[in-house]
């Protein structure tokens, strides 16, 4: 297998910033080349993430998956191509000599990347690429026949891949290490033990007497798949977009199979959401949710754009935003306190006989149930924490692909007591492994920590609740823009929770928050 030119190419690493500018002038022709390469980079992109979109979302025919994945593996090639040119390469070792430069930070930024994808050699990497656009589209089908059997040699594939990249691109202690880098950085499976084993240690006896409290007094709240038709949840949903801040010129809202956001550009950051008829709230969970990802994608700065520190500080801080919209605003009273007598109009007769307090218990009651993205903010983590014992043991070869329903089912059965019925609510229910996004799901949950220890700092400077209960975002998103949006990845997650809110990140924000909120709705 051929590598990458450059990897071998070691001239280019001991070439300085002084050996390649001796002057202004010649830094600012450095500095246009840079950009030059920046921008190709972000139109493959571009290309690319269109692509990917035409055939999640606009429903291109499926037919034609093949001649698409043909000029997907053209585009990834050629961006390859481009991601490890000498001349890239000695540009970005010269500027990331510089300190207190955006160019300085760039460089850093793309070498990080730039080094890990060098070790996997080039053939592997695109082959690895087009297949991954293929199961995509293919994992729809098998989720929607419930077909593991028929599917899982693309799972197998998947992390076949996965852990001989890990051993390309190396790691400490772990082989899952490598993969959790990619989304976390400074995150490792040691760290992600410990996270999970606090949360497992004050949940799991949290939902168990909650679970006892339900069964002497259940609830039952069967408004909520009341059939309220698709153009109304539509228009509500961007009724909340614009409520949450969500700048609609700049963006919109679709439909797909799996909500998510996509962001072609600052000027064009894209989500979609799964309308379910009888299911309401579904619908409004995930667009709050993707719409706290949207809001991000529209507030960092301008300046960089396309730079490749555009976009998130890490998966965890994106999602941590999303949680924040999803769960601390969007589950509250003060927020629905107006927006409920919009929604009753919007969807009447439906929720005409309602009142507020009985939606608000609705939306925040405790159930465990099988979809994760359907999950209440209590079990939601524990869902997580399924997925991130399923990959770990694949990672450490004490679990082969064949077995993954076994061990789902397993799982879901001793930490929320519900087994699926078949695969497509069990183990194909998530896109992320047909993706190859391998290592994502552990943000899930530290973006829920994250969303807490942000928001007990930000409620020291901004009136929250007034904020909500005014439909008025504009104090929250100020902070937000200011301690979270604005720095892109210029900030790793540790240096911005720590810079946003004076302290290393510290779960205990979340577990406090859980059990507080719980105990209460719950009168433990
Ligand atoms: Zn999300």
């Amino acid at each position: 297998m051929d590598r990458p030119e450059s990897s071998s190419d070691h001239r280019t690493g001991s070439l300085t910033s002084q050996e390649l500018w001796h002057s202004t002038e010649e830094r600012r022709t450095c500095q246009e080349k840079l950009y030059e390469f920046l921008e190709i980079l972000s139109a493959y992109r571009l290309a690319m993430n269109t692509i990917n979109w035409d055939q999640t979302v606009s429903g291109a025919p499926i037919a034609g998956v093949g001649f698409r994945s043909k000029g997907y593996g053209v585009l990834t090639r050629e961006h390859y191509r481009f991601l490890v040119d000498p001349e890239f390469r000695v540009l970005l070792e010269a500027f990331s000599r510089e300190a207190g430069t955006l160019e300085g930070d760039i460089a850093r930024e793309w070498l990080i990347e730039l080094k890990r994808i060098e070790k996997i050699p080039k053939d592997d990497y695109t082959e690895f690429m087009t297949f991954l656009s293929k199961s995509e589209v293919e994992w729809e089908e098998a989720k929607r026949a419930s077909d593991f059997e028929g599917f899982k040699s693309h799972y197998r594939i998947i992390f076949d891949t996965a852990r001989r990249f890990s051993e390309y691109i190396g790691y400490d202690q772990h082989p899952y290490d490598a993969w959790i880098e990619m989304f976390e950085p400074g995150m490792t499976v040691k760290k992600l033990d410990r996270f999970f084993g606090e949360l497992r240690a004050e949940i799991v006896p949290l939902l168990s007497g909650i679970r006892e409290k339900i069964s002497e007094n259940p609830q039952h709240y069967d408004f909520l798949s009341r059939a309220i038709p698709k153009e109304k949840q539509e228009a509500f949903s961007r009724r909340l977009l614009e409520v949450i801040g969500f700048d609609l010129n700049r963006g919109f809202l679709k439909e797909s199979e799996h909500p998510f956001t996509n962001a072609m550009s600052i000027d064009d950051v894209r989500m979609t959401t799964h309308y379910y008829e009888q299911e309401f709230i579904s619908s409004i969970f995930s667009v709050l949710h993707e719409g706290g990802h949207g809001i991000y994608e529209q507030n960092f700065d301008r300046i960089l754009a396309n730079t490749g520190l555009d976009g998130g500080a890490s998966s965890a801080v994106h999602e941590s935003q999303s949680r924040m919209f999803e769960n601390a605003f969007g589950r509250s009273k003060a927020f629905w306190r107006k927006l409920y007598d919009e929604m009753q109009a919007e969807f009447s007769p439906a929720l005409d006989d309602i009142p507020l307090d009985t939606f608000i218990e609705a939306i925040n009651r405790v159930e465990a149930t099988l979809i994760r993205i359907e999950a209440d903010e209590l079990t939601y983590s524990l869902h997580i924490m399924v997925r991130y014992e399923l990959e770990k043991a694949i990672f450490e070869g004490a679990l082969e692909v064949e077995d993954l329903p076994e061990a789902w089912n397993r799982l879901m059965r001793d930490y929320l007591g519900v087994e699926p019925a078949h695969h497509g609510e069990g183990v194909l229910q998530d896109v992320h492994w047909a993706a190859g996004l391998i290592g994502y799901f552990p943000s899930y949950a530290l973006g829920n920590a994250y969303a807490s220890q942000l928001l007990h700092f930000m409620k020291q400077e901004v009136d929250v609740e007034r904020a909500l209960r005014s439909l008025d975002f504009g104090d929250i998103l100020e902070w937000l823009t200011l301690h979270v949006h604005s720095h892109g990845k210029r900030l790793k997650p540790e240096q911005l929770i720590e810079a946003a809110t004076g302290k290393p990140f510290d779960p205990s924000y979340y577990i406090q928050d859980l059990k507080a909120k719980y105990k209460e709705r719950y009168g433990i």
